[in-house]
């Protein structure tokens, strides 16, 4: 080790502590240096050892200090050479501490000062808020001032401009300073300190700071260099440090800033300063909110800024990004967080397109009233429906020959015209009713004179009750000898009809459909009816009508039809029906003719579908060919969700109730193809009534039309018959039909095609076990035979006693043992039958305990077919 190397840590105390200086930086760093020190080479005479080399001995001594801690060796200069620097470095390091507490109160300062500026803040957040709130005319008031002083500043800056540009060029004003000057005094008066935000609107606007004096004159010099290079921009030519001749012809060039943009930019700083943006004039707006929405999309609504709507909903606990999609609640509450009304729109708002105006009453004019015939099965009414329509064509229709369409008009006697629905048994009536189509006004229910009230009359009348619509009773084959319609009159009264003739309110005639006897009295009666009920409608407005049938056809496609509720369906006309769409093309009336236009109560066929709708259905017509586009579909989607959501169990326990129930469950599946739409429900609501908790009909599709080959493929693949009601089997599916062994049944009267399923199901059911109690015997005495075992020596008591039958071992009356006999014998002989009064050995099939005194019943067992009810 030598001193000659100038490098030697400071370490003469051999301490670490004395060369090392400890750093603290910002966020709690710090960092141990090991201060090490350059000497200059010090030659200090020795008078003991002249020329002796200054740093060379080690046997140099000195006694300043501790002589006898001196290490050996070592001069006296040396030593005073060594306590100097270690003097030096002491001063040093106090000089550092000091420095370091001096950093650290300037550190702490600047933190001073940011929470100063925080609070600052803070409190001017506070008080615009307050002025914001509380203060209008006030800040009005304030931006009049502000706006004169920004005048004002701006004519002298002006002024002030025009005079730096003439300055001496060696004059340069540092560009800082005004600015500087500027910002405090924008923000008024109590505030000592340049916000941070201010501090970006010149270069030096951050104010003095503590320890950055040494660089003042670099910052100005950079100032300089700044404006500059602003004057050579041609930016602030107020800044101007030299007159160039760039720096002239630029200026005269116009790029000078105008009066009013100083202006302008003065009002926004002084705004941003204020913190008056657009909060001051924000809009509350309504915002249209559907079922979901994403949240840029809401944020668009809301004319916010999606960050803002995202943080908003983070403080809500919802980690969403702008794509994601919240639910209209959620969206709701950050509507109403942005002060914003929110307005709820729905899918189904669709179908406002439909016109759903109420009509004025001077706009209503009558309609014909729409009657259907219900009663029970044979009671004739087909064959009154019939009459009426011949009747009405005798009396000079042209033509002569009706078609069927499903309803038609006739003319009372009185002139009324009437409309008949021809369609609907109960079921159709009633699912018509159920889809919301009110198209019946008047119920005729037709009783057979020799038949009085049966179920299907009762269930007409509950019908007829339930949708709330009169009633006429025809008491019809009144023609007939065994004709008894007092009965009928009576029979009523058990269910709450009370017909004229028992003075109540229900009109009542007597009919024949065979005659034509009292069809006029009906026809009148129903008028008279419809006179009661006041029946009106608008013509002049867009249609509404409702699916009475629907078919497809071969030739024309889709076809239903329809009877006009309320308005007048044109040809052209752009609809929408049930989940259906069409235009129409045309309009074929209950005559076979075609007509351009069908007003309130016509019936008749549309043309021009996309599908073939339900019955039921309500058929409105819309202004363009997208809205009823929207609607079919909207409507299409809505019904699966439906079907969706009822086919779904909604719970565990539900599901496994459900499975456990269908594993007893015979299921016979069917598929159903009719004529119409009509018949296709009817037949399937009645087929879903048919079995019972052990047999069921399964309806694995239905539809309207002919039967297909897919038909033909689903019944084979499901073992399944095809059920045709009305329709036929194309060549194809006939061929196929037969190839695969599908049987395809065909009917046209619905009840028998019900009959028939019923005994299919009935066959399903399991052929329940009866028992007969064929005899009694008593044990007497029991023996005991080798190779048979136990042998009970009894006596019939009752009866007989049969060997094959099965037998049962009661002792006290309580059956300890049920079997076969294994032997029955008499004398000695095996025999089959021993009567009452006989005795007889019996012994059981694997069963040895019998004793005297048990009794023997004999019985047999016998397999009973059971049918559906
Ligand atoms: P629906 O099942 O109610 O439609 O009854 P139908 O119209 O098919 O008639 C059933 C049976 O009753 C048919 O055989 C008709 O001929 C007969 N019938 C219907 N009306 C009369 C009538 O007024 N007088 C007589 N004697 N028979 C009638």
């Amino acid at each position: 080790m030598s001193d000659t190397d100038g490098k030697k840590p400071l370490g003469l105390g051999g301490g670490p502590r004395s060369g090392s200086v400890k750093q603290s930086f910002s966020h709690g760093r710090t960092h141990a240096v090991v201060v090490e020190t350059k000497r200059k080479r010090v030659v200090v005479p020795n008078p003991a050892k002249p020329g002796a080399p200054a740093g060379g001995g080690s046997s140099g001594a000195s006694h300043l200090g501790d002589p006898s801690k001196r290490p050996a060796g070592i001069s006296d200069a040396e030593m005073q050479r060594r306590l100097d620097a270690l003097r030096q470095a002491k001063a040093r390091e106090q000089e550092e501490a000091a420095k370091r507490a001096a950093e650290e109160r300037e550190r702490e300062e600047e933190r001073q000062r940011r929470r100063e500026e925080i609070e600052t803040k803070e409190r001017e957040d506070r008080q615009r808020e307050a002025a914001l709130r509380a203060r209008a005319e006030e800040e009005e008031r304030q931006k009049r001032e502000a706006e004169e002083e920004a005048k004002n500043r701006a004519a002298a800056r002006k002024a002030d401009v025009l005079g730096t540009q003439r300055r001496q060029p060696a004059a340069p004003a540092p560009a800082a300073k005004p600015a500087e000057a500027e910002v405090p005094g924008d923000r008024g008066a109590g505030q000592s300190r340049p916000r941070p935000g201010a501090a970006a609107e010149g270069p030096a606007a951050g104010g003095p700071r503590p320890g950055t004096t040494p660089r003042k004159t670099d910052r100005e010099r950079e100032n300089r260099e700044t404006d500059r290079g602003a004057a050579r921009r041609g930016d602030e030519g107020r800044r101007t440090g030299k007159l160039t001749l760039s720096a002239a012809t630029s200026e005269d060039g116009g790029r000078q800033r105008s009066l009013a943009a100083m202006k302008r930019k003065q009002e926004k700083a002084r705004q941003k300063a204020m913190g008056f943006g657009q909060k001051a004039e924000k809009q509350v707006r309504d915002v249209q909110l559907p079922e979901t929405i994403v949240v840029s999309e809401l944020a668009n609504r809301m004319a916010e800024r999606a960050a803002d709507v995202v943080k908003s909903l983070m403080k809500m606990g919802m980690m969403v990004t702008m794509n994601q999609v919240i639910d209209a609640d959620t969206a709701e509450l950050v509507i109403e967080e942005f002060g914003h009304r929110a307005v709820r729109v729905t899918d189904a708002d669709v179908e406002q397109a439909i016109d759903s105006v109420e009509d004025k009453a001077e706009d209503l004019v009558s309609r014909p009233p729409i009657v259907t015939i219900m009663g029970h099965v044979d009671h004739g009414k087909t064959s009154l429906l019939d009459r009426i329509r011949k009747a009405n064509v005798a009396t000079g229709e042209a033509g002569g020959i009706t078609q069927h369409i499903g309803a038609y008009q006739v003319k009372a006697p009185n002139g009324q015209v009437i409309t008949f629905l021809d369609t609907p048994g109960h079921a159709a009536f009633t699912s018509m009713r159920a889809r919301g189509a009110h198209v019946t006004d008047i119920v005729v229910l037709v009783v057979a004179a020799d038949d009085a009230v049966m179920p299907q009359t009762i269930e007409a009348i509950n019908h007829a009750k339930a949708a709330g619509v009169p009633m006429i009773v025809a008491i019809n084959k009144i023609d007939k000898p065994s004709a008894n319609p007092t009965k009928v009159r009576t029979d009523l009264l058990q269910h709450e009809v009370v017909v004229e003739a028992m003075s109540g309110e229900v009109q009542d005639i007597e009919v024949s459909a065979h005659t034509g006897q009292g069809i006029d009295s009906l026809l009148e009666a129903i008028a008279l009816q419809a006179e009661l009920l006041d029946l009106k409608a608008n013509p002049n407005r867009s249609a509404r009508a409702a699916v009475i049938e629907a078919k497809l056809d071969v030739g024309r496609g889709p076809v239903a039809t329809v009877l006009v509720q309320n308005g007048t369906l044109k040809k052209g006309d752009i609809f929408s029906v049930g989940e259906k769409w069409g235009k129409v093309r045309a309009l074929i009336n209950d005559k076979g003719e075609t007509v351009t236009e069908a007003g309130p109560s016509v019936p008749v066929e549309v043309l021009g579908l996309d599908g073939t709708p339900s019955a039921g259905d309500t058929l409105d017509v819309v202004n363009s060919e997208a809205q009823a586009r929207e609607i079919a579909d909207y409507r299409e989607k809505a019904s699966k969700d439906k079907r969706a959501a009822a086919g779904a169990a909604t719970t565990l326990e539900q599901l496994m109730a459900k499975a456990k129930a269908d594993k007893d469950v015979v299921e016979i599946p069917v598929i159903v193809k009719a004529d119409v739409q009509g018949s296709a429900e009817a037949i399937v609501q009645a087929l879903e009534k048919v079995g019972n908790e052990e047999v069921r009909i399964r309806i694995l599709h239905y539809g309207v039309g002919a039967i297909t080959d897919s038909d033909v493929g689903l019944a084979d693949a499901s073992g399944a018959p095809i059920l045709a009601f009305n329709v036929r089997a194309n060549a194809t599916a006939r061929g196929s039909a037969s190839q695969k062994g599908v049987e395809i049944r065909y009917y046209s009267i619905i009840y028998d095609l019900l009959d028939d399923m019923k005994e299919a199901a009935s066959g399903k059911l399991k052929a329940e076990i009866r028992e007969h109690f064929i005899g009694y015997a008593k044990i007497l005495e029991v023996f005991r035979i080798t190779g048979t075992g136990n042998v009970a020596g009894c006596q019939v008591t009752e009866g007989v006693a049969r060997r094959s039958a099965g037998v049962r071992l009661l002792r006290d009356n309580v059956v300890i043992h049920e079997g076969t006999l294994k032997t029955l014998k008499r004398f000695k002989d095996e025999v089959k039958e021993v009567y009452a009064g006989q005795e007889c050995g019996m012994a059981f099939e694997r069963y040895e305990d019998v004793r005297a005194g048990d009794v023997i019943e004999i019985f047999e067992r016998e397999e009973v077919q059971r049918t559906l009810a």
